[in-house]
Protein backbone atom coordinates (compact mmCIF):
# COMPACT_ATOMS: atom_id res chain seq x y z
CA UNK A 1 0.00 0.00 0.00
CA UNK A 2 2.97 2.38 -0.49
CA UNK A 3 1.93 5.17 -3.33
CA UNK A 4 5.08 6.94 -4.90
CA UNK A 5 3.45 10.51 -5.15
CA UNK A 6 5.69 13.08 -6.74
CA UNK A 7 8.69 12.42 -4.11
CA UNK A 8 10.09 14.34 -1.21
CA UNK A 9 8.19 14.94 2.23
CA UNK A 10 6.28 17.79 3.03
CA UNK A 11 6.95 18.70 6.93
CA UNK A 12 4.29 18.06 8.98
CA UNK A 13 5.33 21.76 10.33
CA UNK A 14 4.27 23.18 7.35
CA UNK A 15 1.00 22.07 7.22
CA UNK A 16 -0.47 21.78 10.91
CA UNK A 17 0.37 23.72 14.17
CA UNK A 18 0.73 26.68 12.25
CA UNK A 19 -1.68 29.34 12.07
CA UNK A 20 -0.84 32.17 9.78
CA UNK A 21 2.24 31.51 8.96
CA UNK A 22 4.00 31.17 12.00
CA UNK A 23 4.01 27.92 14.16
CA UNK A 24 2.33 28.23 17.40
CA UNK A 25 4.18 28.10 20.94
CA UNK A 26 4.95 24.29 21.28
CA UNK A 27 4.77 24.75 25.48
CA UNK A 28 2.87 22.34 27.31
CA UNK A 29 0.23 23.10 29.87
CA UNK A 30 1.20 22.04 32.85
CA UNK A 31 -2.23 20.79 33.72
CA UNK A 32 -4.60 17.69 32.12
CA UNK A 33 -8.00 17.32 32.18
CA UNK A 34 -9.90 13.69 33.02
CA UNK A 35 -11.53 12.59 29.87
CA UNK A 36 -12.63 8.58 31.26
CA UNK A 37 -12.24 7.24 34.56
CA UNK A 38 -8.54 6.31 33.98
CA UNK A 39 -7.45 8.59 30.61
CA UNK A 40 -6.47 12.10 30.97
CA UNK A 41 -5.77 14.35 28.33
CA UNK A 42 -3.17 17.64 28.35
CA UNK A 43 -4.66 19.43 25.81
CA UNK A 44 -1.93 21.71 23.86
CA UNK A 45 0.36 21.14 20.51
CA UNK A 46 -0.40 18.16 20.43
CA UNK A 47 -2.65 16.53 23.07
CA UNK A 48 -0.96 13.91 24.89
CA UNK A 49 -2.94 11.08 26.59
CA UNK A 50 -1.79 9.46 30.06
CA UNK A 51 -3.85 6.35 31.04
CA UNK A 52 -3.79 5.77 35.03
CA UNK A 53 -3.62 1.75 36.34
CA UNK A 54 -3.07 1.31 39.95
CA UNK A 55 0.19 -0.67 38.85
CA UNK A 56 1.42 1.33 35.83
CA UNK A 57 0.94 4.38 34.06
CA UNK A 58 1.02 5.11 30.31
CA UNK A 59 2.29 7.96 28.67
CA UNK A 60 0.78 8.41 25.08
CA UNK A 61 3.39 11.03 22.85
CA UNK A 62 5.91 13.17 24.36
CA UNK A 63 5.39 16.51 23.12
CA UNK A 64 8.42 19.05 20.89
CA UNK A 65 11.06 18.17 22.72
CA UNK A 66 12.63 17.13 26.24
CA UNK A 67 11.36 20.40 28.00
CA UNK A 68 7.61 19.07 27.40
CA UNK A 69 8.88 15.74 28.48
CA UNK A 70 9.96 16.82 31.36
CA UNK A 71 6.25 19.04 32.00
CA UNK A 72 4.36 15.48 30.98
CA UNK A 73 6.22 13.43 33.66
CA UNK A 74 5.64 15.95 36.09
CA UNK A 75 1.75 16.13 35.36
CA UNK A 76 2.05 11.98 34.82
CA UNK A 77 3.58 11.44 38.55
CA UNK A 78 0.93 13.66 40.35
CA UNK A 79 -1.79 10.79 38.40
CA UNK A 80 0.39 8.42 38.70
CA UNK A 81 -0.65 5.10 41.65
CA UNK A 82 1.98 3.03 40.46
CA UNK A 83 5.96 3.18 39.50
CA UNK A 84 6.12 1.55 36.49
CA UNK A 85 5.59 4.44 33.86
CA UNK A 86 5.33 3.56 30.14
CA UNK A 87 5.61 5.91 27.30
CA UNK A 88 4.11 4.95 23.49
CA UNK A 89 4.16 7.19 20.33
CA UNK A 90 1.19 7.88 18.05
CA UNK A 91 3.47 8.46 15.46
CA UNK A 92 7.64 9.43 14.97
CA UNK A 93 7.04 13.13 14.20
CA UNK A 94 9.16 15.24 16.60
CA UNK A 95 6.11 17.38 18.77
CA UNK A 96 4.76 13.27 19.23
CA UNK A 97 8.45 11.21 19.52
CA UNK A 98 11.01 14.02 19.91
CA UNK A 99 10.63 15.07 24.03
CA UNK A 100 11.34 11.72 24.91
CA UNK A 101 14.60 12.67 26.78
CA UNK A 102 13.09 14.80 29.21
CA UNK A 103 10.79 11.45 30.41
CA UNK A 104 13.01 9.27 33.87
CA UNK A 105 15.66 6.70 32.77
CA UNK A 106 13.28 4.28 34.18
CA UNK A 107 10.62 4.94 31.94
CA UNK A 108 9.94 1.93 29.47
CA UNK A 109 9.48 3.34 25.88
CA UNK A 110 7.04 0.86 23.87
CA UNK A 111 7.14 1.13 19.95
CA UNK A 112 5.82 -0.60 16.66
CA UNK A 113 8.09 -2.09 13.79
CA UNK A 114 7.10 0.16 11.47
CA UNK A 115 7.21 3.53 13.61
CA UNK A 116 10.59 2.20 14.74
CA UNK A 117 12.11 1.96 11.20
CA UNK A 118 10.35 4.89 9.64
CA UNK A 119 12.22 7.07 12.72
CA UNK A 120 15.36 5.35 11.60
CA UNK A 121 14.94 6.55 8.33
CA UNK A 122 13.40 9.49 8.07
CA UNK A 123 13.68 11.19 12.13
CA UNK A 124 16.71 13.03 11.40
CA UNK A 125 15.17 15.03 8.22
CA UNK A 126 12.01 15.52 9.88
CA UNK A 127 13.35 17.14 13.17
CA UNK A 128 15.41 19.44 10.98
CA UNK A 129 12.55 21.06 9.29
CA UNK A 130 10.83 21.58 12.47
CA UNK A 131 13.79 22.94 13.75
CA UNK A 132 13.65 25.63 10.94
CA UNK A 133 10.45 26.52 11.57
CA UNK A 134 10.89 29.10 14.38
CA UNK A 135 13.14 29.94 17.33
CA UNK A 136 11.19 28.13 20.09
CA UNK A 137 11.38 24.59 18.24
CA UNK A 138 14.71 25.45 17.23
CA UNK A 139 15.66 25.46 21.34
CA UNK A 140 13.10 22.53 21.91
CA UNK A 141 14.82 20.45 19.61
CA UNK A 142 18.26 21.44 20.15
CA UNK A 143 20.63 18.08 21.20
CA UNK A 144 17.88 15.21 20.49
CA UNK A 145 18.43 12.32 19.25
CA UNK A 146 15.88 9.75 19.34
CA UNK A 147 16.51 6.35 21.15
CA UNK A 148 15.61 2.58 20.89
CA UNK A 149 12.56 1.41 22.14
CA UNK A 150 12.61 -1.15 25.04
CA UNK A 151 10.02 -2.82 23.68
CA UNK A 152 9.53 -3.49 20.21
CA UNK A 153 5.85 -4.86 18.98
CA UNK A 154 4.63 -5.89 15.20
CA UNK A 155 1.30 -5.58 15.56
CA UNK A 156 -0.18 -5.83 18.71
CA UNK A 157 1.29 -5.00 22.27
CA UNK A 158 -1.06 -5.11 25.51
CA UNK A 159 -0.19 -3.58 28.78
CA UNK A 160 -1.91 -4.50 31.38
CA UNK A 161 -1.50 -1.48 33.91
CA UNK A 162 -4.01 -2.54 36.74
CA UNK A 163 -7.32 -1.98 36.85
CA UNK A 164 -7.24 -0.87 32.84
CA UNK A 165 -6.14 -2.28 29.77
CA UNK A 166 -4.46 -0.63 27.33
CA UNK A 167 -4.00 -1.84 24.01
CA UNK A 168 -1.27 -0.68 21.41
CA UNK A 169 -2.06 -1.17 17.84
CA UNK A 170 -0.46 -1.00 14.59
CA UNK A 171 -2.95 -1.50 11.68
CA UNK A 172 -1.13 0.32 8.14
CA UNK A 173 -0.20 3.21 7.64
CA UNK A 174 -2.38 6.34 7.09
CA UNK A 175 -0.81 9.82 8.17
CA UNK A 176 2.73 7.92 8.72
CA UNK A 177 3.42 4.49 7.87
CA UNK A 178 3.64 3.57 11.31
CA UNK A 179 0.56 5.27 13.20
CA UNK A 180 -0.25 3.69 16.55
CA UNK A 181 -4.00 3.66 18.23
CA UNK A 182 -4.05 2.95 21.46
CA UNK A 183 -7.57 1.54 23.16
CA UNK A 184 -7.82 1.65 26.63
CA UNK A 185 -10.28 -0.52 28.35
CA UNK A 186 -12.49 -0.75 30.38
CA UNK A 187 -12.90 2.89 29.56
CA UNK A 188 -13.48 2.34 25.94
CA UNK A 189 -11.26 5.67 25.32
CA UNK A 190 -9.48 5.60 21.43
CA UNK A 191 -6.10 7.53 21.58
CA UNK A 192 -6.15 8.31 17.72
CA UNK A 193 -3.06 9.91 17.22
CA UNK A 194 -3.61 12.07 14.20
CA UNK A 195 -5.83 9.70 12.13
CA UNK A 196 -8.97 10.83 14.66
CA UNK A 197 -9.61 14.25 14.42
CA UNK A 198 -12.60 16.58 14.88
CA UNK A 199 -13.11 18.77 12.23
CA UNK A 200 -9.37 18.82 10.65
CA UNK A 201 -8.50 18.12 7.13
CA UNK A 202 -6.44 15.21 7.14
CA UNK A 203 -2.83 16.02 6.81
CA UNK A 204 -1.83 13.54 3.81
CA UNK A 205 1.96 13.77 3.43
CA UNK A 206 3.11 13.56 -0.06
CA UNK A 207 4.75 10.09 -0.04
CA UNK A 208 4.21 8.81 3.33
CA UNK A 209 0.62 9.14 4.16
CA UNK A 210 -2.15 7.12 2.73
CA UNK A 211 -5.64 7.46 2.06
CA UNK A 212 -6.68 3.76 1.54
CA UNK A 213 -4.85 3.26 4.61
CA UNK A 214 -6.52 5.88 6.72
CA UNK A 215 -9.55 4.59 5.57
CA UNK A 216 -8.63 1.09 6.75
CA UNK A 217 -7.40 1.70 10.06
CA UNK A 218 -10.81 3.55 10.53
CA UNK A 219 -12.87 0.64 9.70
CA UNK A 220 -10.79 -1.38 12.63
CA UNK A 221 -11.09 1.55 15.20
CA UNK A 222 -15.13 1.96 14.35
CA UNK A 223 -15.50 -2.37 15.17
CA UNK A 224 -14.01 -1.08 18.75
CA UNK A 225 -17.07 1.27 19.35
CA UNK A 226 -15.01 3.77 21.29
CA UNK A 227 -16.80 6.22 23.46
CA UNK A 228 -14.54 8.64 23.53
CA UNK A 229 -11.81 9.90 21.23
CA UNK A 230 -8.71 11.31 22.28
CA UNK A 231 -6.96 12.82 19.13
CA UNK A 232 -3.53 14.48 19.18
CA UNK A 233 -4.88 17.93 17.50
CA UNK A 234 -7.68 19.97 18.17
CA UNK A 235 -10.89 19.47 20.17
CA UNK A 236 -11.48 15.91 22.34
CA UNK A 237 -14.80 14.13 21.19
CA UNK A 238 -16.74 10.77 21.26
CA UNK A 239 -17.05 7.85 19.36
CA UNK A 240 -18.70 9.60 16.69
CA UNK A 241 -15.88 10.83 16.10
CA UNK A 242 -14.69 7.89 14.16
CA UNK A 243 -17.61 7.74 11.45
CA UNK A 244 -16.92 11.56 10.54
CA UNK A 245 -13.51 11.34 9.77
CA UNK A 246 -14.66 8.38 7.67
CA UNK A 247 -17.06 10.41 6.58
CA UNK A 248 -15.00 13.45 5.23
CA UNK A 249 -12.39 11.17 3.97
CA UNK A 250 -15.09 9.39 1.34
CA UNK A 251 -16.54 12.44 0.55
CA UNK A 252 -13.04 14.38 -0.77
CA UNK A 253 -12.64 10.60 -2.21
CA UNK A 254 -15.51 10.55 -4.33
CA UNK A 255 -15.62 14.07 -5.54
CA UNK A 256 -12.14 13.30 -6.76
CA UNK A 257 -12.26 10.25 -8.05
CA UNK A 258 -15.57 11.49 -10.41
CA UNK A 259 -12.94 14.01 -11.31
CA UNK A 260 -10.16 12.32 -12.70
CA UNK A 261 -12.37 9.85 -14.29
CA UNK A 262 -13.55 13.26 -16.76
CA UNK A 263 -9.26 13.78 -17.10
CA UNK A 264 -9.12 16.75 -15.04
CA UNK A 265 -6.00 17.49 -13.80
CA UNK A 266 -4.81 16.78 -9.87
CA UNK A 267 -4.33 20.73 -9.48
CA UNK A 268 -7.55 21.68 -11.11
CA UNK A 269 -9.32 18.70 -8.82
CA UNK A 270 -7.48 19.91 -5.74
CA UNK A 271 -9.58 23.33 -6.20
CA UNK A 272 -12.84 22.30 -7.32
CA UNK A 273 -13.28 19.68 -4.19
CA UNK A 274 -11.99 22.46 -1.92
CA UNK A 275 -15.14 24.48 -3.33
CA UNK A 276 -17.52 21.44 -3.79
CA UNK A 277 -17.04 20.36 -0.39
CA UNK A 278 -16.88 23.90 1.08
CA UNK A 279 -20.45 24.15 2.44
CA UNK A 280 -20.80 21.17 4.06
CA UNK A 281 -17.91 21.90 5.70
CA UNK A 282 -17.69 25.05 6.79
CA UNK A 283 -16.74 24.84 10.24
CA UNK A 284 -13.27 23.07 9.42
CA UNK A 285 -11.14 25.47 9.55
CA UNK A 286 -8.07 24.19 7.03
CA UNK A 287 -10.54 23.26 4.02
CA UNK A 288 -6.87 24.86 2.19
CA UNK A 289 -5.36 21.12 3.30
CA UNK A 290 -8.05 19.35 1.23
CA UNK A 291 -6.09 19.37 -2.57
CA UNK A 292 -3.24 17.57 -0.52
CA UNK A 293 -5.90 14.81 0.23
CA UNK A 294 -7.04 15.16 -3.63
CA UNK A 295 -3.76 14.23 -4.28
CA UNK A 296 -3.56 11.18 -2.24
CA UNK A 297 -6.91 10.13 -4.10
CA UNK A 298 -4.80 10.49 -7.38
CA UNK A 299 -1.87 8.40 -6.77
CA UNK A 300 -4.10 5.86 -5.25
CA UNK A 301 -6.97 5.50 -7.04
ZN1 LIG B 1 2.10 14.29 12.37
Amino acid sequence: MRHAWRGGIIACAALCGMASGQPRSAILPEQATQVSEHVHAIIGFPNIAIVVGTKATLVVDTGLGPRNGAIITRVAQKLAKGPVLYLATTHFHPEHAGGEGGFPPHTILVRNRVQQEEMRADGQIMLERFRGRSDEWRQLLDGVNPREPDVLFDREAKLDLGGVTATLTWFTGGHTRGDMMTFVEPDKTLISGDIVESKLVPTMLEGTSSVKGWLAILDEVEKLQPRFVVPDHGDLGDGSLVGKEKAFISDVRDAALALKKQGVSVDDAGKRVTETIKTKYSDWPNLANVPNVVRGVYAEY
